[in-house]
């Protein structure tokens, strides 16, 4: 994997701070508490782009592909950095997800999410998941259907050593806030739905570079941002 041009360590710094500000004030907006959790997405940056986001403060990273993110977990072992995945599971590479990571975003067939179950290892505290929905039902992207969700839902939540945090998508791209809300709120009232013994999974895993202000005021609770963070990525073979 190439990366994309490397960011400047001074770019990156203004580029986390004003996020967390945008942020700030888009929690104010819409008189939400400043609980949104912002990820880092780091897939296709460096090591070292990570390392030095980690020095402005950013602790939780998301990665989409399960190599190019073992190695920065190994090079970065000597940071407290919380790792995210947030890509397309396959079947046979569940153990370095259930091993290596704190929070899975990705679910959407339960055979992933029994072998991570059997995998996590029980020393470490429950892998937290959420549930992968194709909210504009796209040919092209992952997740259930939305009335797929209360039964996987509940076999989720029987699982050992795996805790169901909530919902995550990834919707067809919009670009006019009223489009990109009424999404987001769907997912949110998707989440809202579930049975009262789930009703601790208040997780809404929902927001990119492009729409994260829509989801925010939305309720979203984890924004996952790359592109407005570390620029633009240059993708070598897709
Ligand atoms: C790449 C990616 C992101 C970040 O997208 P940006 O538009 O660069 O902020 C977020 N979530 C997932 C699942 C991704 O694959």
């Amino acid at each position: 994997m190439t990366h994309g041009p490397p960011m400047s360590s001074v770019d990156l710094a203004h580029n986390i701070s004003s996020t967390r500000e945008k942020i700030k004030a888009v929690c104010r907006e819409y008189n939400r508490s400043d609980d949104v959790l912002l990820i880092a997405v780091s897939k296709t940056r460096s090591a070292d782009e990570c390392r030095n986001a980690y020095t402005c403060g950013q602790t939780h990273f998301g990665e989409n592909y399960l190599q190019e993110a073992l190695d920065k977990i190994s090079a970065l072992s000597d940071l407290n950095i919380i790792w995210h995945f947030i890509g397309p599971i396959q079947k046979n590479k569940t153990r370095p997800i259930a091993e290596n990571f704190s929070w899975v975003h990705s679910v959407d067939r339960e055979i992933i999410a029994q072998r991570l179950s059997q995998q996590r290892p029980t020393h470490l505290p429950a892998l937290k998941l959420c549930i992968q929905i194709n909210i504009d039902d796209e040919d092209s992207k992952s997740g259930i259907a939305p009335e797929q969700l209360p039964d996987f839902a509940e076999k989720i939540h029987a699982l050992p050593n795996i805790e169901l945090a909530g919902l995550m998508a990834i919707p067809r791209a919009q670009t006019d806030f009223d489009s990109q809300y009424n999404t987001f709120n769907q997912l949110r009232l998707l989440l809202n739905s579930l049975k009262p013994e789930l009703n601790h999974c208040n997780t809404l895993s929902m927001g990119m570079s492009n729409d994260y202000t829509a989801a925010i005021a939305a309720g979203s609770t984890i924004v996952r941002i790359g592109t407005a963070i570390f620029g633009p990525r240059r993708y070598p073979k897709e």
